[in-house]
């Protein structure tokens, strides 16, 4: 089988969910800069997207709403998240669908809201722990990626551009991260359901559980264009490992 991983710039992404940068994000020798060997993308809470782009690091939002403004308290919208600077979104993480009852169907809006305002979104997809045992992952997965009208955003004037994180949902913050050899069967699984003018193009990254110790076996794998990662990546020391690896692909 050919792949064209070439074409495929390594994704690195850190999700700091709901805790402050870590100490030393802003040092001179930070690992969460960019870089000119791969896309280094930081989520941090909406709070401190100012400052880190005022440090210059590529940031994006941990989610958004796609209507562009509204009676939505405590909430941001993807216009909103464009206008401050931003880049990238995360749309679909397993805890927004979990806690915030986000469905594929809202999912769905926002990445198309995302795409139209000219954010990349990093597309969260992911099995259960009950989905897993039976052997449904791929299953799920494809239910969660026929959510989204893939197809249609060719026809959007903006260019289209979009990730997507495949996250066993039993792998994320557990410390039990998915084998890398099914890692990479799931990602091909989710490239053939890409449309096909997309299918070589589009980066799938891996997130659940990923550390220093093991990314290099994931970013390895031909289909693992990336890493989204949550914990470690609050660790600097841990977090520049994690960058060295990609960057030595
Ligand atoms: C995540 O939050 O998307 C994640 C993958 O977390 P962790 O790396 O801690 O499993």
């Amino acid at each position: 089988m050919l792949h064209f991983t070439a074409m495929r710039r390594k994704l690195i992404a850190a999700n700091w969910k709901m805790y402050s940068p870590p100490e030393g994000w802003d040092a001179a020798d930070s690992p969460y800069k960019p870089d000119v060997g791969a896309d280094i993308v930081i989520f941090p809470s909406f709070l401190d997207v100012r400052r880190l782009m005022d440090a210059k690091l590529v940031v994006g939002g941990q989610g958004g709403r796609a209507e562009p403004h509204g009676a939505f308290t405590g909430d941001v919208s993807m216009a909103m998240l464009k206008g401050a600077g931003c880049q990238y979104v995360l749309c679909g993480h397993s805890e927004r669908r979990k806690y915030y009852k986000e469905t594929d169907a809202a999912i769905a809006e926002q990445v198309t809201a995302a795409i139209e305002c000219g954010l990349h979104p990093i597309l969260c997809v992911g099995e259960t722990k009950k989905e897993h045992d039976a052997g449904k992952a791929k299953a799920a997965v494809k239910k969660q990626l026929q959510a989204i009208p893939l197809s249609s955003y060719f026809l959007l004037p903006t260019s289209y551009s979009l990730s997507i994180a495949y996250e066993p949902i039993w792998a994320i913050g557990t410390g039990v991260n998915a084998l890398p050899d099914d890692a990479q069967a799931m990602h091909m699984s989710i490239r053939s359901l890409l449309p096909k003018e997309s299918r070589e193009s589009t980066r799938i990254i891996y997130g659940g559980s990923v550390t220093d110790l093991n990314a290099a076996d994931f970013l390895a794998h031909p289909d693992v264009d990336g890493l989204l990662v949550g914990g470690a990546s609050l660790e600097p020391k841990r977090f520049q490992s994690i960058v060295a690896a990609a960057l030595e692909i």
